[in-house]
């Protein structure tokens, strides 16, 4: 799928580099499209389902310590969206696409800014709140929604099992800025991770839709158990959130 490596570098632990993609808008099972600019997540969360890119990419080092950066993903887009009949697109499905390094490329919002002008409905997915930074282009946009991935209401969880994602606190803050825009909001509790409950509060009023999934993976198994929050594994753990959110839940729970 991917052509030329056309530089690398080394910034800390993270590797960085920057690849030429030979196609940018896939087929997706979640909407009828995909736009990933980036191959790894900064974030690296323990629990991470799109750490198969480790093996698909044949990188080495741990998850979360690598990116390849799509450099052609904007000029790609402009070509294959004219090839494309017209869909909702995912932004994104294997990493966040305001991970830190779209501070310095800003692929995403290059690629916004083709799809919106275009007239394609978009769905965002994050982390963070510098999807703040583009909010001018999502404010004027119809088809347009941008949902956080929370999983708990308690930063002392986030740092356990997502300790490089932003706080919650200031993913809540944005989905507020978000809403009072009259941009469509919602949260993706996925997986649920304990102290889940406590986003009823937290959430009110700042959100259009809420889906829930339980942990049902096991790459932050280790967690659970050195930290004794087996009991947030439980169906009946799961089915209290479910009470507790009254969202719309995906997964088998
Ligand atoms: S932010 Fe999303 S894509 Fe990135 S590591 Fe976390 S779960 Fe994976």
């Amino acid at each position: 799928m991917m052509g030329l490596v056309s530089c690398i570098c080394l910034f800390m632990a993270l590797k960085i580099t920057e690849i030429e993609a030979k196609s940018i808008l896939s087929k997706s099972k979640v909407q009828p499209y995909v736009v990933n600019a980036y191959r790894g997540c900064q974030h690296g969360c323990s629990f991470c389902y799109a750490r198969f890119m480790k093996r698909v990419t044949g990188h080495e080092e741990p998850w979360g310590d690598f990116v390849d950066v799509k450099i052609n993903a904007a000029e790609l887009l402009r070509r294959e969206i004219r090839k494309k009949q017209p869909g909702r697109v995912w932004v994104s499905g294997v990493c966040d696409p305001y991970q830190p390094l779209e501070v310095r490329y800003r692929l995403t919002r290059a690629c916004l800014e083709i799809l919106l002008s275009n007239g394609w409905p978009v769905s965002i997915q994050t982390r963070s709140a510098l999807v703040l930074r583009d909010i001018d282009l999502l404010r004027c946009a119809p088809g347009v929604e941008v949902g956080f991935s929370i999983s708990t209401a308690d930063d002392r969880i986030r740092r356990i099992f997502e300790p490089h994602a932003p706080t919650i606190g200031s993913r809540i803050m944005a989905l507020e800025d978000l809403h009072r825009a009259g941009i469509r909001t919602f949260v993706m509790v996925a997986p649920v991770l304990p102290g889940a409950e406590g986003l009823a509060e937290l959430l009110r009023g700042k959100i259009d839709s809420l889906l829930c999934d339980r942990m049902n993976y096991h790459y932050a198994d280790r967690l659970y158990r050195e930290h004794g929050l087996e009991y947030a594994r439980t169906d009946e753990y799961y089915r209290k959130v479910a009470e507790a959110l009254g969202g719309r839940w995906v997964g088998r729970g």
